[in-house]
């Protein structure tokens, strides 16, 4: 497997149309035209093996899901549509044909569910896989869902249940698991808190509730009382539902008065508080301040 026919596979792989691309894989970049009236939003995201995935209990085929979901959650979150990813890749030494086929295989299935055109990337090695994605969506024009918008007296609401990647993480099988390995992010529901809700504030859960409101918190300088329920997953912790990253749920707010339905797409809607002036960024639980346990790659 040299460079060259690696390369050709992924073209191959990769090939067809999609609106705004002008020039896809093959040349020095590849040429993207943006729709009039639209703002593109870009996320990067990386994903590394002992890291964010295991070698023996990750499939490749789950790694390229992964590595591409977690730019497409942040997409979601923006409220926008996705449009084209960029996929740099380092190998390991143990990588053969196989795995490299999988990782794209995967990838490449939620690429084309959702829309998203691969229209380049690079390709290296390393001593462990390493892989940065870049992925691009387009919002009309000054609509972008934001972490800042919140005020106070706005409603939060969380989206599906929390805890089941943490609880997948530890039983290593069944449902849970699966929604480790394979999240789905909520593009649908992104689209339409934009649009039809008018969400004031928006993010993707990838680290824990409990950071991951302190930090929409902190950009909107408000700070949350969580009235101390949470749609957990079945079978997980309440700790699990508030510190376990990569649940890839929205967590959004809305002013009072929004009528917000039960469930979107399947998925549940349910409010766990409001924002209250206080502190920018704390975030209270059942009337006790609540630690941002989250997951924190430079934490001590
Ligand atoms: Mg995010």
């Amino acid at each position: 497997m040299d460079e060259r026919a690696l390369v050709r596979r992924i073209k191959r792989l990769s090939a067809g149309q999609a609106p705004g691309v002008v020039l896809g894989i093959g040349d020095d970049a590849a040429v993207f035209r943006p729709a009039d009236g639209e703002d593109l939003v870009f996320t990067t995201d990386m994903l590394v093996e002992g890291v964010h995935f295991e070698r023996d209990s990750h499939r490749p085929s789950d790694v390229g899901h992964k590595a591409l979901a977690r730019g497409l959650s942040d997409v979601a979150a923006m409220g926008a549509v996705p449009r084209f990813c960029l996929v740099s890749l380092a190998l390991a030494p143990w990588c053969g044909e196989r795995w490299v086929d999988g990782f794209y295989r995967g990838l490449m299935g939620l690429a084309r569910s959702t829309g998203t055109a691969l229209i380049g990337g690079d390709l290296s090695h390393s001593d462990k896989v390493t892989c940065d994605v870049v992925a691009c969506g387009a919002v009309p024009c000054g609509e972008a869902l934001r972490r800042g918008g919140a005020r106070v007296g706005d409603l939060i609401f969380v989206s599906g249940s929390l805890g089941a990647s943490a609880l997948g993480l530890k039983c290593r099988k069944g449902a849970a698991w699966r929604r480790h390995l394979r999240p789905e992010p909520r593009l649908a529901l992104g689209s339409f808190l934009r649009e039809t809700l008018r969400a004031t504030a928006a993010m993707d859960l990838s680290d824990g509730v409990s950071l991951d409101l302190r930090r929409l918190c902190e950009e909107s300088g408000v700070a949350a009382e969580l009235d101390g329920s949470l749609p957990i997953y079945p079978g997980a912790t309440v700790a699990q539902a508030l510190h376990g990253g990569e649940d890839y749920e929205l967590v959004f707010t809305v002013s009072r008065g929004t009528v917000v339905p039960a469930e979107f797409g399947g998925l549940a809607l349910n409010c766990i508080g409001r924002m209250v002036a206080g502190k920018p960024g704390s975030v209270s639980w059942g009337g006790q301040p609540l630690a941002a346990l989250g997951y924190d790659h430079f934490r001590k």
